[in-house]
């Protein structure tokens, strides 16, 4: 529990416009505090009782840390909101990885099956390669026939008129 003027029930904070003091049985409080104390005719310590005198009321200074004004509840406070604001952005950093994660493994699998297809149409091209050649070695032999057939009727030109000369003599 942070010290705190028992006559305004706030805490100390350091700040120089709310100067503390002591009296000389040893409580302190706001200056400002016991001065209203005092001259609303009370002639005691609001702590003790004992016989006192604003007069003898001594000025306490100290370096408090540096001090933002805030009660130690809202500190508190302050921090579990951050701690809550942290969690919610771990959540969605866990989210995120395991959406990403999904993402990876999805195109893991495009990939697989990329690498697949891609093997298939290598197939594919080796047997057209191979088509084509088989393709080009009929061509070759389909003009060898034509070759031949054109000779064929050749011969068998030059061969009609001894026919005829045959038919005429028998
Ligand atoms: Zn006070
Ligand atoms: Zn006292």
């Amino acid at each position: 529990m942070p010290l705190s003027c028992s006559i305004c029930q706030l805490a100390y904070d350091g700040s120089s416009e709310a100067a503390i003091g002591a009296l000389p049985c040893g409580h302190v409080f706001h200056v400002d505090c016991v001065q209203k104390w005092f001259n609303q005719l009370n002639d005691t310590c609001p702590d003790c009782r004992s016989k006192s005198d604003p007069k003898n009321l001594l000025r306490l200074f100290f370096d408090a840390p540096q001090n933002t004004g805030e009660t130690f509840e809202a500190q508190a406070f302050r921090l579990e909101q951050e701690l809550a604001e942290t969690r919610k952005e771990l959540n969605e950093c866990k989210a995120n990885l395991v959406c990403k994660n999904n993402t990876i493994t999805f195109l893991e699998k495009q990939n697989e099956n990329l690498t697949q297809t891609s093997k298939a149409a290598r197939l594919a091209m080796v047997k057209n390669i191979e088509m084509e050649k088989q393709l080009k070695f009929l061509e070759e032999i389909r003009a060898n026939r034509d070759h031949l057939a054109t000779q064929l009727a050749l011969l068998k030109d030059r061969k009609r008129p001894a026919d005829i000369e045959d038919r005429d003599i028998s």
